[in-house]
């Protein structure tokens, strides 16, 4: 049975995409890379998946987040794991 959520929330909901985001850009690249710690996090907010502030960070668009890549933040690809799992239903 699905929840009663308005349309109008669900839809806004499945626009919202993913977004890398990291404290530090990298120094002394031509490109621009996420240094240390990369997060994720919806497009628009200010906090990350993991529940970090993320105010003023900078934000890597189109740059794919790996789960498995040195310094991707593990509570963020659960989190993501999660939130492309295959929907589940539950009996209310
Ligand atoms: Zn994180």
């Amino acid at each position: 049975m699905a929840r009663a959520v308005s349309p109008s929330v669900f839809v806004v909901e499945e626009r919202r995409d993913w977004q890398v985001t990291a404290p530090h850009l990298a120094p002394h690249r031509q490109d621009r890379e996420p240094w240390g710690t990369h997060h994720v996090k919806l497009e628009g907010s200010l906090v990350t998946a993991c529940g970090q502030s993320a105010i003023a960070w900078p934000v890597f668009w189109g740059r794919p987040f790996d789960a498995t890549a040195k310094g991707a933040c593990p509570r963020c690809a659960h989190v993501l794991r999660l939130a492309h799992a295959p929907q589940r239903r539950f009996s209310a």
